[in-house]
């Protein structure tokens, strides 16, 4: 089986990475009809316009939905978290008890590596 190669460095999402080394998670918002959105590209995925924007999230949001994996070492919570500006992400739910979760519960960002070795944005109760 032949090894994937790592992704090269998307300058469109450079700011991203950069932000998330800082503790911080970037989303972006349409120029146009302003929604904010979530994972960051170049085109505003409800109206098309090509404008965009970066924007700093405050980091809360609330649990959309979890899932405890038995199984798994790291990372077992895998969960679905609504940030307050609005989008949605996939994520990890770390430094809380899964007895602690419940849909609908505040959380806030920490930064940490993902199973990749890569920083990525995950949550924790408030
Ligand atoms: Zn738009």
């Amino acid at each position: 089986m032949s090894q994937t190669p790592a992704p090269s460095a998307n300058p469109e999402i450079q700011p991203y990475f950069e932000a998330l080394r800082d503790g911080k998670l970037l989303i972006k918002a349409c120029t146009q009809c302003r929604q904010p959105h979530f994972y960051p590209r170049a085109g505003c995925p409800f109206c098309f316009s090509d404008t965009t924007e970066w924007l700093e999230s405050r980091g809360t949001g609330t649990i959309y939905a979890y899932s405890v994996l038995q199984a798994a070492k790291d990372l077992p919570v895998l969960a679905y978290v609504t940030l307050d500006e609005g989008p949605t992400l996939m994520t990890s739910i770390v430094d809380s008890p899964p007895s602690a979760l419940s849909n609908g519960a505040a959380v806030r960002l920490v930064v940490r590596p993902g199973a990749d070795g890569a920083l990525a944005p995950m949550f924790t109760l408030i």
